[in-house]
């Protein structure tokens, strides 16, 4: 395969939204050069299997979505292990930490993000676990194939959060969850889902520290001891951190890229520059369902992101609408949240428990509108509601049904 230095598209991140958007601009365009640049070493993988790869549910190799011939097949040209360090919008240019200025005449930002580090104090000189690579998860399988008799705790209380959780306890460990948050997902559910959530944790006698701030994390010969302001002192043999993901925007802010927590972009998936899109948890996009902007970490999004904006640059306008979701099992629970999840941005709340089980529907409604909904155990209400959602259903009438467990939300869509 030739490689110049001009390139009709290149691509910057070979995760799932950098070669959907590849493939998308192949499929509409068949003589153009598109390249992808990726600072991971391996082809495109799925982080979203990786916990079955810790857990040694699968093996190693079935976690690669895409062999090199793949991208041969499709005459992509992609660079691993190569670091856009550089983007000169007037030059239409980007230089690498391998020294190569290449030129393009479409550009794509998919670079998604990096956990956020723990700033407290120590944080730095003890080896806190993280869980966002293929490395993490190699590190992560190896270390729980061990088997403990000790403690383990987690930092933090989103998604990654859950996954250390059941990891250390399947692996023996005695288990403390510390967080600043009054209970699990704070930012989503309302308190009696995180009930569930809480009895769940209780019965896999994982420890709860809720409304706790850690001060300080340090090493001695006992173990690693994390301190918080409330005079709590656990000491544990390993730890892992699940506080957030940040998105590095500083070189496409030097690049005059307009950015916030995300690279902005449209509804088109078009930054303020008409050659540069942005696509997958780096972009931070206008969401035409929601009319607002939006930030997601999911892996859907991410793919249906990738195709659009692969689309868009090939000369399409096409608006890119989803409604977000994301599911995950955790001792049993099935936990779905469907739309926009985030409690602050509902003015009432229609909540659910069906009686004597782990069954939960809580609906987030803004002006009466449908924006979120988060499940435990209801995968039968998902599709619905992602529907509901989409369609900017207002079920204000229907707030006494949604509080029965004998209504059948199926008939909203009548
Ligand atoms: C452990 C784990 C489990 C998950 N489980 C789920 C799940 O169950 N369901 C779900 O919906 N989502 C899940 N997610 C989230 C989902 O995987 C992400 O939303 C998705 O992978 C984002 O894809 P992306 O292509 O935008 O970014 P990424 O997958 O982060 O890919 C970005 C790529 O760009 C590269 N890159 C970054 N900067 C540069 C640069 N300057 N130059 C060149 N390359 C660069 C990175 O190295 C990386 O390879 C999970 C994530 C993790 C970590």
């Amino acid at each position: 395969m030739s490689r110049n230095t001009f390139y009709d598209y290149i691509i910057v991140g070979g995760g799932i939204a950098g070669v959907s958007a590849a493939e998308a601009i192949r499929a509409n365009d068949k003589y153009a050069s598109i390249s992808i640049l990726s600072e991971e070493p391996e082809l495109l993988y799925s982080r979203v299997m990786l916990p079955l790869y810790v857990r040694g549910k699968i093996k190693r190799e079935q976690l690669f979505l895409r062999a090199a011939n793949d991208y041969e097949r499709h005459n992509i040209a992609l660079w691993l292990d190569e670091r856009v360090v550089e983007i000169n919008r007037k030059k239409r240019e980007i230089a690498t930490d391998r020294k190569r200025v290449l030129n393009y005449k479409k550009l794509l930002i998919a670079t998604g993000g990096v956990p956020s580090q723990w700033k407290e104090s120590g944080a730095q000189t003890v080896k806190m676990l993280q869980f966002q690579s293929i490395n993490d998860a190699d590190e992560l399988r190896a270390l729980l194939a061990l088997g403990s008799k000790g403690g383990a705790v987690v930092v933090g209380s989103g998604f990654i959060g859950f996954e250390f959780i059941e990891f250390f306890v399947s692996a023996g460990f005695h288990t403390a969850v510390v967080s600043p948050d009054p209970w699990y997902f704070h930012h989503f559910f309302d308190s009696e889902g995180a009930e569930i959530i809480k009895e769940s944790f209780i019965r896999h006698n994982v420890e709860v520290y809720n409304d706790a701030h850690i001060v300080s994390i340090a090493e001695s010969p006992e173990g690693i001891h994390v301190k918080t302001k409330e005079n709590l002192d656990i000491v544990a043999d390993a730890i892992g951190a699940g506080v957030g993901l940040k998105r590095k925007v500083e070189m496409f802010e030097k690049a005059g890229l307009v950015v916030s927590r995300g690279v902005y972009t449209n509804e088109y998936l078009k930054t303020n520059d008409d050659n540069i899109y942005a696509a997958g948890d780096i972009a931070e996009y206008y969401d035409v369902v929601f009319r607002k902007r939006m930030l997601l970490g999911t892996w859907n999004n991410a793919f249906l992101q990738g195709k659009t904006a692969g689309e868009n640059m090939t000369g399409k306008e096409i608006v890119f609408r989803n409604v977000p979701n994301y599911s995950i099992r955790h001792f049993g629970l099935y936990i779905s949240m469907v739309g926009d999840c985030a409690r602050s941005e509902a003015d009432s709340v229609i909540k659910l428990r069906w009686p004597y089980t782990d069954q939960y529907r809580e609906l987030h409604l803004r002006e009466g509108i449908l924006n979120g909904a988060l499940l435990i155990n209801r995968p039968q209400d998902r599709n619905i509601l992602e529907q509901l959602i989409k369609k900017r259903v207002d079920v204000r009438s229907h707030v006494n049904d949604l509080q029965s467990a004998h209504f059948d939300i199926h008939q909203l869509t009548a």
